[in-house]
């Protein structure tokens, strides 16, 4: 997730794949994803075939993809990465299908954007690792089948629910990553700001993780921007008070939320008076569309306790209207 109004340069995507953990023991956190994996990965290996097919959801930054990297690492195979939307055509599909090893692993993230007709090539590649394809066109049109080598495909969707059954039941493993705790996060900013060279002291550490919004990638761009402003404003140390300006100067407020977080529940408390309101109107109501606040937004903020989804819609909770330090509708009559 990016912060409000940030975008991700080239050079933030190389940071981000530099603080990727490669193994499975230096994976912080989703304790028992990572027990589970450990051992099917170990039975997999013992037996030589692949892992299972395995699918990992929850919203973006939580560690998907470094997750499949480190299953490809330790089960000591390839890793090919693609994703839904950039898989048009069957073909694409097949291309890269018939160009992987034996036990080899495929990520596909977002597969929940696979298109109908590339979905229909993975069901019998999952299956019996083999691919029907067509060839030429019209009367002299014919189906081929290629047989592929076993390999393990991991699906990442930001939610499980917008998978069809068909594709869903072919997952044999199916994890959903949990938002990380404080502590957790202070591990991974610490380890972050070795990796970079960049001093914190414990305090720094916890104030920069605490306003991560549960979420790795968060920390580590928070990190990053503390750091700037250590570097300019001080002697480059990140202690709790240096954390604190630069977070909030960057509009990150003391619970975490930033500049979308705190629009969404103000629309909801102002606009809708704590709610229920339907997620189309707040969608449009916010200026954000639904998928963002469904996928990226919402989530941390029901976990929070934040908000409430209700058969009738969102509504605000005590917590955010205390958070805002407003009262809610009726309080002046009692
Ligand atoms: P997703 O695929 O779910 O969007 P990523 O796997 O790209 O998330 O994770 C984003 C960044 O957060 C990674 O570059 C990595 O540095 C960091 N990260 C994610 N999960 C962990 C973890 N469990 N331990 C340490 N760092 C993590």
């Amino acid at each position: 997730r990016l912060i409000a109004g940030e975008t991700a340069s080239p050079n933030e995507e190389n940071i981000d794949r530099a603080l990727r953990p490669t193994m499975l023991a230096d994976y912080v956190g989703q304790q028992a994803v990572r027990e589970q994996l450990h051992i099917f990965i170990e039975a997999a290996k013992r037996r030589g075939d692949p892992l299972d097919h395995l699918l990992l959801f929850g919203p973006p930054g939580l560690g998907k993809t470094t997750l499949a990297h480190i299953v490809a690492h330790e089960m000591g195979v390839n890793l090919r990465q693609t994703s839904g939307p950039v898989l048009e055509r069957p073909g694409d599909l097949a291309a890269i299908l018939t160009n992987l090893e034996k036990n080899d692993v495929l990520f596909i993230d977002e597969i929940h954007r696979l298109s109908p007709v590339v979905e229909e090539i993975l069901y019998p590649a999952l299956e019996d690792y083999q691919i029907d394809i067509m060839i030429g066109e019209g009367p002299a049109a014919r189906s081929i089948k290629i047989d592929l080598p076993p390999f393990t495909l991991i699906g990442a969707t930001t939610r499980a629910g917008s998978l069809t059954n068909p594709l869903r039941a072919r997952f044999g493993i199916v994890n959903q990553l949990q938002f990380y705790t404080t502590e957790e996060l202070v591990t991974i900013v610490r380890r972050s700001a070795r990796l970079l060279g960049v001093a914190i002291d414990p305090e720094g550490a916890r104030e920069v993780a605490c306003r991560s919004r549960g979420t790795p990638r968060v920390a580590n761009r928070l990190l990053r921007r503390v750091r700037d402003y250590a570097e300019v404003k001080h002697d480059g140390t990140i202690t709790q008070e240096v954390a604190n300006r630069a977070l909030t100067m960057l509009d990150v407020d003391p619970a975490g939320l930033d500049m979308i977080d705190r629009k969404f529940l103000l629309t909801i408390l102002e606009k809708f008076s704590g709610g229920p309101v339907g997620i189309e109107n707040l969608a449009a109501a916010v200026g954000e569309d639904r998928d963002t606040l469904e996928d990226v937004v919402e989530p941390y903020l029901i976990q929070q306790g934040f908000v409430q989804r209700t058969p009738r819609g969102r509504m605000a909770t005590m917590l955010a209207w205390e958070h805002f330090r407003m009262p809610p509708p009726g309080a002046e009559a009692m």
